[in-house]
């Protein structure tokens, strides 16, 4: 954007620059103005981006875990590892970092420190005698460019002496539409030492049946965009046969961000296995998470 003040055309060019590199990155548009937004923004997001190895040196990261509900018997069957950053007294989001992480490669290093901290939940779990869950760790697609990813999990799991089931490895819908042979192979592997798979935020991305059809998981996660509302005709014919199919191959099926009773109600009617969602509890820290352990009934709900 250029205003009257603007008339030294390096100063234009520089500006027609920094436009250009933000435009390189952003997936979301062909124009983008030099505005004082994009300013502030870039200047955030540089921020954050160049902060972040520093922050997990200095143990701002922080791992919460989201209860996961049989939704038959109200149980407490697991946990999903969500990331948090904790800055100056505030909570930065993950769907604020973890796209500059994924940009830069620095989430590899987060995916492993999540992994890294549940293990030694876990651990610390079972020697303290309570009765333990299995945790979901998100990890990002990036990892798929890579070699050897089961063999780096399993490094992690092996130094903490955890049995593998004890662990699940979350990939996104969308993770499948960029390397499909490499996420297959990341599955297999996977699952041959003993880890279970799962399928995130199905029903975001294209959600292609062949998805289903070909990759061997034990976990299908829906979107909450599946499962959110039970007055949409069409929706619950379409949840209803996903959840069918899903039963079909043998997978276990956890529904996602479930935040009223009748919607809980209703997936239980539709043969839902587990519920994952503020209507039993929103992501806890790991203190919280562990009397949960303790009375693992959610009785009243
Ligand atoms: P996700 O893996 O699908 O995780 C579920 C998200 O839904 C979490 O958001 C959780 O807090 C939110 N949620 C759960 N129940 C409800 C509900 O009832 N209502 C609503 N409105 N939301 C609900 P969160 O923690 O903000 O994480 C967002 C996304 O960031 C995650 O989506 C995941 O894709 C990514 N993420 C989080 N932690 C990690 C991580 O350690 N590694 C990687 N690679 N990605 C992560
Ligand atoms: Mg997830
Ligand atoms: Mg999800």
């Amino acid at each position: 954007m250029l205003d009257d003040s603007t008339d030294d055309i390096d100063t234009i060019l520089a500006r027609a620059e920094t436009c250009i590199d933000i435009a390189k990155r952003r997936a979301d548009g062909d124009f983008v103005y030099y505005d004082l937004d994009t300013i502030n923004r870039e200047k955030q997001l540089t921020l954050l981006e160049s902060g972040m190895p520093q922050a997990l040196a200095d143990g701002e990261f922080v791992v919460y875990f989201q209860p996961k509900v049989r939704v038959d018997t109200r149980t407490l069957v697991g946990a999903e590892a969500l990331i948090r950053w904790k800055r100056d007294g505030k909570i930065i989001s993950p769907a604020d970092f973890i796209p500059i992480a994924e940009r830069t490669g620095f989430i590899m290093k987060l995916d492993m420190f999540v992994l890294e901290h549940t293990c030694a939940m876990i651990k610390q779990w079972q020697e303290n005698g309570k009765r333990t869950v299995p945790v979901s760790v998100n990890f990002s697609k990036i990892h798929l460019r890579f070699p050897h990813l089961a063999e780096k999990i399993m490094n992690v799991i092996n130094r903490y002496g955890i049995e593998p089931h004890y662990l699940e490895v979350e990939f996104t819908e969308t993770a499948y539409t960029d390397d499909f042979n490499a996420i297959k192979q990341a599955i297999i592997d996977l699952k041959s030492y003993g880890l279970m798979v799962s399928m995130d935020d199905f029903g975001t991305g294209y959600s292609s049946l062949a998805l289903l059809k070909d990759l061997d998981f034990d976990i299908l996660k829906l979107d909450k965009s599946l499962a959110g509302s039970d007055d949409d005709a069409r929706g619950q014919v379409v949840l209803e046969n996903i959840l069918h199919m899903a039963q079909e191959l043998s997978m276990t099926t956890v529904c996602e961000g479930v935040e009223d009773k009748n919607i809980v109600d209703n997936l239980r009617n539709m043969g839902c296995n587990i519920i994952q969602g503020y209507y039993f509890d929103k992501p806890l820290p790991e203190s919280e998470f562990a009397s949960r352990l303790e009375s693992p009934i959610y009785e009243n709900k």
